[in-house]
Formats: C-alpha cells, structure tokens, sequence
C-alpha cells in the first residue's frame, strides 16, 4: 500500500511542552474530499497552513486548509465552482500518554479546558500518535465535509427545473407552462372509485 499523502511526521518538534514549528503542506489526496454533490476531485491540490505544537501529552496541530470543490446544483444541476477554506485543530497523543490515560476522563476534561482553540462540539475520537508520525486525513476530511452544505445550490434564488420539460426555470418565460396535464394521472381516470376512501 501506498503512504498516505496525510501521514506527517513530527520528528523535527522537540518533545518539550511550547515548542511550535509552521509548515506549508501542499497535499494531493488520491480519492475525493466531500458528499455526492460537492468534492474536492481527486488529486487536485489542497493547500494547508500547519501548525504542530509540543503540549505534555503529545502534539497539538492545527491548520488551514484551502481547496476547490466541485459539484452540481441540486436544483438545476448546473456544475458549481465551491471554495474551500476551513481550519482544524487535534490532538495527537503520544502512543505512551494514550496506555497511562485509557480510562481516565477526569485528565481529558481538564486537558479540553486548557485548549481553548479546540472545538466545542470536539467529538471523543481520541487520535494517537504512530511513533512520531500524525495522520490529518480524519482532522483534514471532517473539516470540509462537515462544513459543506447538505444541498449546495448555484445560487440561493435557483429556481431549479420545470417539472414538465426539464428546462432551467430560469431561462423560460415567465409564463411557461404545459397545457398538458402529466399524462402519469391519465390512467386513474379508469378507476372511478380512487377517491373514495381506502
Ligand atoms: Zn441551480
Ligand atoms: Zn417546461
């Protein structure tokens, strides 16, 4: 298996609490980013500013990521140009701090209390450290998935697609329309007896 584009390696920050150390990370990630109608294609470039810092029980990073997302309209399906610019902030524990503080909850509560960057709605996934290496695939993903829309639009006012031709609303006349009723109801017209009750 290839190595994961995500994987960093820390070796470069010392194991002293408050050393910092920025990087500029330009990542091209082999599958897409995103929810059906809206994605970062795959191997297009996502850009992220990192920042890796040396706290007691492992390494805190943060950063910015900055990328272009694609997708369509669900209303007209018009493709749309989406720019990405979302930050996110994790805790990578040692490996060793991980076994000691298993179960303890009591030192997790006080350590979320000290990082006042991180999240409120910080989730449990707790992420530990694989020697000196973190992996920001996780962090990186659910920092654009989470923050796109569920129904991205091309714009707000789309009016979407005629029901009875498909064309965009947009672009007919404002007194389109079709005579024809939807042939779909032509056939319960042999059924006299649908509306009565069930
Ligand atoms: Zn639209
Ligand atoms: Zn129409």
């Amino acid at each position: 298996m290839p190595r994961s584009v995500f994987l960093f390696n820390t070796h470069d920050l010392p194991h002293r609490p408050g050393e910092r150390k920025e990087y500029s990370l330009s990542l091209k990630s082999p599958e897409p980013i995103g929810i059906d109608c809206l994605r970062i294609p795959s191997n297009s470039l996502i850009e992220v500013e990192l920042a890796i810092e040396s706290v007691s029980e492992g390494v805190l990073a943060s950063g910015s990521i900055k990328a272009d997302a694609t997708g369509e309209c669900i209303r007209c399906l018009t493709g749309i140009d989406w720019p990405i610019s979302e930050r996110f902030t994790e805790l990578f524990r040692y490996e060793s701090v991980q076994k000691n503080q298993k179960n303890n909850k009591r030192s997790e509560q006080k350590l979320d209390s000290d990082l006042d960057d991180l999240e409120d709605d910080a989730d449990d996934e707790v992420f530990v450290m694989d020697g000196d290496e973190i992996d920001l695939e996780l962090p990186i993903r659910d920092a654009v998935i989470l923050n796109m829309p569920i129904n991205p639009l091309c714009d707000p006012n789309c009016l979407g697609l005629c029901t009875g031709c498909g064309e965009k609303l947009s672009q007919l006349p404002a007194d389109h329309s079709h005579a024809e009723t939807d042939s779909r109801w032509d056939k319960l017209k042999n059924f006299p007896n649908f509306y009565k009750s069930t």
